[in-house]
């Protein structure tokens, strides 16, 4: 090859690349896109409130439990999705972050809980989600809550513990 070739070659060489490289960078361009518009419709899905209550209730079980020693409350409404164990909360996957499935509950129904209060089980239920079940109390009761349930070893006992 004369060196006037070699020249035209490599000048025809980095076009064709300019060309590839053009095409490689639209193509990741309208792939963005794509996927922007992917991310910003999820998130949009996972901030509509509807859509994020229609998941939310499709999970629970109106049909549980009436708590024994409450039966005024009436049936416990049961949350049948993921739970977190030991405590056997509920767990559910709202805009990429966990939170507690009853916690959730409450605070769709009645607001954010204020600093420092906790969404606490009348029904000595973990995995209940009923509004009505649940009532905002501070740490001491929270942790009243779980001592009361460690006595009792939850809803299957007590019964035993209560005789
Ligand atoms: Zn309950």
């Amino acid at each position: 090859m004369t060196g006037a070739a070699h020249t035209e070659y490599m000048r025809g060489y980095r076009a064709k690349n300019r060309d590839r490289l053009n095409a490689h960078v639209r193509a990741n361009t309208a792939k963005r896109g794509r996927l922007a518009a992917f991310r910003s419709k999820r998130l949009a899905l996972a901030c509509d409130p509807t859509a994020v209550a229609a998941r939310f209730w499709s999970k629970v079980d109106r049909n549980g439990p009436v708590p024994p020693l409450h039966p005024e409350l009436g049936p416990c409404h049961v949350w049948t999705g993921a739970t977190d164990n030991p405590g056997g909360y509920g767990v559910f996957w709202l805009a990429g972050r966990l939170v507690r499935a009853h916690r959730y509950a409450f605070e769709m129904e009645s607001g954010p809980l204020a600093e420092g209060l906790f969404a606490c089980h009348h029904c000595d239920n973990p995995p209940c989600v009923r509004r009505s079940h649940l009532y905002a109390g501070s740490q001491a009761e929270n942790v009243r809550d779980m001592v009361a349930r460690g006595r009792q070893g939850g809803l299957g006992h007590t019964k035993a513990a209560a005789s």
